[in-house]
């Protein structure tokens, strides 16, 4: 499996080399956009994306990579971004990554995600592809922004869209309450009340009567997946 990292702290880059080489990865290194461009010949299974890079944006170079691969080929990509900088998650999985991770993040964290990551594109069944996702009575197309239970047309709330956007993207995944809010109020989780999650979820179930939305105590919620 082969590995690319783009990061132009370079530091931080090595980090991420050292800690994740071993005897089944190969990681390749790339500090700015134009030198990551010069390596996408190769077949590589995931790219650890920065956001803020020196030549541009890992976001608009996300969009890119997209464009330029066939679906078969489609690598997985993860950002790298900071902390201080506002990052919509939801703009960031629109331009087709897989999952970020905000720095400063531990190693074990990183590697946690990208094998959690990597085991989703094994099961296809658990990504939305081409913005759509069926299951059951549910039908969600992402890209138009319509649902559907049982035929009938459901409206969502925005964050009501983000929030279930998350969880069918991370079927199987418990996702945190501290990363729901992270993902779902991206330019101000600080200032959302503390129980603003639990009423868009409440809300949410009820306008998807029988959805696999079950909450895991003290942690957070998942989408279960389909057995
Ligand atoms: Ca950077």
């Amino acid at each position: 499996m082969k590995i690319l990292i783009v990061e132009d702290d370079r530091a931080l880059n090595n980090g991420i080399a050292l800690s994740l080489c071993n005897a089944e990865t190969e990681i390749i290194q790339a500090y700015d956009i134009r030198e990551a461009r010069g390596l996408l010949n190769q077949a590589v299974s995931l790219i650890l994306l920065d956001v803020g890079l020196p030549d541009g944006s890992g976001l608009d170079f996300c969009r890119e990579i997209r464009r330029r691969m066939d679906e078969e080929s489609r690598v997985a990509i993860i950002f790298l971004t900071a902390n201080d900088m506002e990052f919509d998650i939801v703009a960031g999985l629109d331009a087709g990554a897989d999952d970020y991770i905000t720095k400063p993040f531990s190693l074990a964290v990183l590697r946690a995600r990208i094998d959690a990551v990597l085991r989703r594109r094994r099961e296809p069944d658990g990504t939305v592809e081409g913005g759509i996702f069926e299951q059951d009575s549910f039908l969600f197309d992402f890209d138009r922004m319509c649902f559907y239970v049982d035929g009938e047309t459901v409206s969502l709330s925005r964050t009501e869209q983000r929030l279930l956007k998350l969880l069918v993207c991370n079927q199987g995944v418990t996702l945190t309450r501290d990363r729901l809010l992270e993902w779902v109020w991206p330019d101000g989780a600080e200032y959302v009340e503390e129980n603003a999650l639990s009423v868009t979820m409440r809300r949410l179930r009820q306008k998807l009567p029988g959805a696999p939305i079950r909450t895991v105590y003290g942690i957070g919620y998942v989408w279960e997946r389909k057995e």
